[in-house]
């Protein structure tokens, strides 16, 4: 492992300071000199392999007492400091009753283990597994931009069938990411410039010709807390993760769905989907399909249908467009049988 400055900074402002300090202009959060760490558990594994060569490491776990391991739920909606670890937040008895589709997609993510330790916003910038990018003897637009994507003619079974690019097929594997995205969470940052609010759905970019450019992020700004808008029924919402084995494995394809329903017919819908897309992936085109429509098989089958629409498999990965419509509409007709 490369040397690198162990830092813990005292408060936020300590914290982006020493960051902007080290931070070029344009510089990539993921390529800065210094970067922030919580739970490590994305970020110590990347350092091992060579990929993530930061010179200063900023351990945010010191601003734990400024409320940044807060949960707070009340009828207004959701917050959730950036320091909160995904097991409290899987097991908090109002996530669960009133957000099912968080509490799912934290408690199916990684293991027990894991979850005690990975901090929230951590989450949610965690950075892809695609093989090619975490063995360093490969091309990969990503870790080095220009060098080529090796996925695009290897192995690509995991990779992306939505939002990729000529640069990138890279899957984003988080879970919790879709829950926010299909409710409309609100990311809060803190940087050199000031504090900003950054709608989920703009948090992470699509690969197109720069995928090394993962985030909206600065390198000096840190997540401080996630908000959840008040969605009553999203009492009715669940998250349901399709893998290749039931423990400890990322999504071949995921469905986030909340559905508010008249009867059998549909108010409103959230949609999002994992294992299949680069970004966290709110499926508006689905959401669509079922507004006014009776939920059935049919129904169901269609907003799928549209989901996947404009999905672009490569060599390995057809199956994920099939598997990736089932999934939905699984999901969808599960959440109809839920008594809320
Ligand atoms: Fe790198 Fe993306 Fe290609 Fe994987 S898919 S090798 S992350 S450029």
């Amino acid at each position: 492992m490369r040397p690198f400055v162990y830092e813990q900074p005292a408060d936020i402002s300590a914290a982006v300071a020493i960051a902007a300090r080290f931070a070029s202009n344009d510089e990539q959060p993921t390529r800065a000199s210094a970067q922030f760490i919580a739970g490590g558990t994305n970020l110590a594994d990347y350092m091992k392999l060579g990929v993530a060569k930061p010179d200063h490491l900023l351990d945010l776990n010191r601003l734990e007492d400024t409320g940044l391991r807060q949960i707070r739920v009340t009828d207004g909606g959701m917050r959730f400091g950036a320091l909160v670890r995904m097991g409290e937040a899987a097991d908090h008895a109002e996530v669960k009753r009133r957000y099912p589709v968080v509490s799912d997609s934290l408690r199916l993510a990684a293991s027990g283990q894991i979850r005690n330790m990975a901090s929230l916003a951590g989450n949610v910038l965690q950075r892809t597994r695609c093989e090619y990018f975490r063995e360093t003897s490969w091309h990969c637009n990503k870790r080095v931009p220009g060098s080529g994507c090796a996925a695009m003619e290897g192995f690509n079974r995991q990779h992306a069938v939505l939002g990729s690019s000529d640069a990138c097929i890279a899957t984003y594997h988080g879970d919790f990411g879709q829950a926010l995205i299909a409710l409309d969470a609100v990311v809060h940052a803190e940087g050199s410039r000031g504090a900003r609010k950054i709608p989920f759905a703009k948090l992470h970019r699509q690969p197109g010709d720069t995928p090394h450019v993962e985030t909206d992020l600065a390198a000096d700004e840190i997540i401080t807390a996630i908000d959840v808008p008040a969605l009553p029924w999203a009492r009715r919402s669940l998250y349901l993760k399709i893998r290749d084995r039931e423990s400890f494995a990322f999504a071949l394809a995921s469905a986030a769905v909340a559905l508010d329903l008249d009867g059998d017919s549909v108010r409103d819908a959230r949609i999002a989907l994992g294992g299949v897309s680069t970004v966290p992936w709110r499926a508006k085109a689905a959401e669509d399909a079922l507004q006014g429509k009776t939920l059935d098989e049919a129904t169901a089958q269609a907003a799928a249908d549209a989901a996947f629409a404009d999905a672009e498999p490569r060599q390995h990965n057809a199956f994920k467009i099939e598997l990736g419509k089932r999934t939905l509409v699984r999901a969808l007709l599960e959440t109809r049988e839920m008594k809320v």
